[in-house]
């Protein structure tokens, strides 16, 4: 393959397309910054694996997350915005412009960055879970477990996010079986008395996933096995991973501080990292609310911090 040597200069470049990245790049192209976006490995991010969308507001009726996702790119593109396809492999944020890698091939040299590059949530890896993703299998209580109203569904995992997603759940659904695959709770004290004095919160302790159970209606049970190597079925209709995020910055680490498990660090209240001129928005900064709306915006922010940064510098 011929190396495309091209460079490019840019005021603005954001790197990741979900809700934040749009809505910055919706921000920015309002505010004649000609932004460029790169839309990473998964356009649309992280709501193009969900199904219906009732919480972000502005939609009475619910939306899709593929469809929200394409309105809010429409958006961003009506006000110029250049939406490119393609993935960052490496950053050099040791002077400004800002140097940026696309596909191993092409560089932009920025002259501020924003990244929204989002979290992964993780998953077993078993191939049923794979076939039901969205039809009965969510990483998201807070998005989904609306529909499952009056149902039986199960969370698997053990630290803070499970008994959270859990409780949630508990508020919705008829019984929630709690999944998890040591003999404790990692979640804080707090978290695990309130599971334990929920009423309608079963926790399965030593418990390991083996398959998710269903038909062409979507999920109806999950195969556990048990620490004596007996396998159990349970009869539900939802089954929610809570194991974890994978926040996605493995690639700006050589240059912006990021916590223990990877989420970029910004001065409170912020869009700011480290690095002056790179900003971070949306969940590859959030390991606490990781919402649509909220990663919409942190994207307004850091779109509203280049900006000012930019007029500060005198180069718009
Ligand atoms: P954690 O890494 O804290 O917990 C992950 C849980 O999933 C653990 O119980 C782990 O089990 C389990 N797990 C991991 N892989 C598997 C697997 N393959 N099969 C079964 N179980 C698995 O992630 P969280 O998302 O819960 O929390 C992330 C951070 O965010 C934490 O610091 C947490 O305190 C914080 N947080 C705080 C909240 C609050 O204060 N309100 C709310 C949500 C999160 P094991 O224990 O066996 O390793």
């Amino acid at each position: 393959m011929a190396i495309n040597t091209e460079i490019e200069n840019v005021n603005c470049l954001i790197i990741g397309s979900g809700p934040a990245g749009y809505t910055a790049a919706i921000y920015a192209a309002r505010a004649n910054m000609n932004p460029i976006i790169y839309e990473g490995l998964q356009p649309g991010g992280q709501l193009t694996t969900t199904t219906e969308v009732d919480n972000f507001p502005g939609y009475p009726e619910g939306i899709t997350g593929p469809e929200l996702m394409e309105d809010i790119r429409k958006q961003a593109q009506r006000f110029g915005t250049d939406v490119r396809s393609g993935f960052a492999t490496k950053v050099d944020f040791s002077l400004r412009p800002f140097k940026v890698i696309i596909d191993e091939e092409k560089t932009i040299l920025a002259q501020t960055v924003i990244i929204a590059t989002g979290a992964t949530a993780k998953y077993l890896g078993l191939e049923s879970e794979e076939k039901f993703r969205g039809s009965g299998v969510s990483a998201c209580a807070t998005c989904d477990g609306f529909f499952y109203k009056k149902q039986d569904v199960a969370v698997v995992g053990g630290g803070d996010t499970a008994c959270e997603e859990a409780l949630y759940l508990s508020g919705l659904c008829k019984t929630v079986h709690l999944i998890v695959r040591k003999n404790v709770l990692r979640a804080s004290k707090a978290m695990q008395e309130r599971v334990a004095k929920s009423e309608n919160i079963i926790t399965h302790f030593e418990h390991v996933t083996q398959e998710i159970l269903g038909d062409m209606s979507g999920v109806t049970g999950v195969k556990l096995s048990n620490n004596k190597g007996e396998d159990v079925v349970i009869p539900i209709t939802g089954f929610f991973l809570a194991i974890g995020h994978n926040p996605n910055s493995e690639v700006f680490k050589p240059f912006i501080e990021t916590d223990e498990v990877g989420y970029i660090k910004t001065i409170a209240g912020t869009s700011k990292t480290n690095i002056a001129g790179v900003f971070a928005c949306g969940d590859v900064k959030d390991s606490s609310y990781r919402q649509a709306i909220t990663a919409a915006g942190s994207g307004c922010i850091a779109a509203l911090d280049a900006e000012r940064f930019l007029s500060e510098m005198g180069v718009a």
